[in-house]
């Protein structure tokens, strides 16, 4: 284990959402952030095991997912070329959870930057939702901003607080449409987080509401 991994963890996922997961009724970007908290979780990966043997039989008769849209494929490839990126260096990476390993698809993450020194790196959109690393420097806040659906936060490096709790390695949290917050990173390390939404986000301040349409954040 490494010393990042030695934090307690104490924000969980809610026991609906494991229900979902074990029953195959997340969409991928929600899949993907549950699948990496339980990761590194004894405590949920226990209640999903408990789900798993209840729901187990369900998971034969669902339909297959939905083809990805044509649109979404030709935005995700403008967003890939290397003219479009940000003069700033790369952000450290350090080795992230397997379920991310496996949506980064064994690449290192493409940071794009949103302004004020804060990355993302997409590598999911998709009309059930959109799935990015966020990389927030240390003492930074990402823009104030509301969902129109949930959003899922899972702390990968470093740790943030916003007004709803502090949240470090492991923890992870879940937004509904509720909820309008500001994330600011701790000082020390800069916080790298795992965010995936099942809707657009709504930010309040300008330039980020322009910049939604093309990170599709
Ligand atoms: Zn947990």
């Amino acid at each position: 284990m490494t010393p990042a991994m030695t934090h307690h963890i104490t924000h969980h996922l809610p026991e609906p959402m494991l229900a979902d997961y074990a029953a195959g009724r997340l969409g991928h970007a929600f899949s993907v952030a549950v699948a990496a908290h339980v990761s590194l979780c004894d405590e949920c990966r226990a209640r999903l095991a408990a789900h798993e043997a209840a729901g187990g039989a369900v998971l034969e008769t669902l339909p297959p997912e939905p083809v990805s849209d044509d649109l979404m494929a030709r935005v995700m490839a403008r967003l890939d070329d290397p003219a479009a990126a940000p003069p700033e260096p790369p952000a450290p990476s350090g080795i992230f959870p397997g379920p991310v390993m496996a949506a980064l698809k064994g690449r290192p993450p493409r940071w794009r930057s949103l302004g004020m020194g804060i990355r993302q790196s997409l590598l999911h959109a998709g009309k059930d939702g959109s799935l990015r690393l966020l990389y927030i420097p240390p003492g930074r806040a990402v823009p104030d901003h509301g969902h129109e659906g949930r959003e899922l936060t899972l702390v990968l490096q470093g740790a943030f607080h916003d007004e709803t709790g502090h949240f470090g390695v492991g923890d992870i949290e879940v937004a509904d449409a509720s909820l309008e917050h500001t994330p600011v990173a701790d000082e020390g390390t800069p916080c790298i987080c795992l965010a995936a939404t099942d809707a657009p986000l709504r930010f309040r301040a300008l330039v980020p509401r322009l910049l939604q349409p093309i990170f599709r954040i």
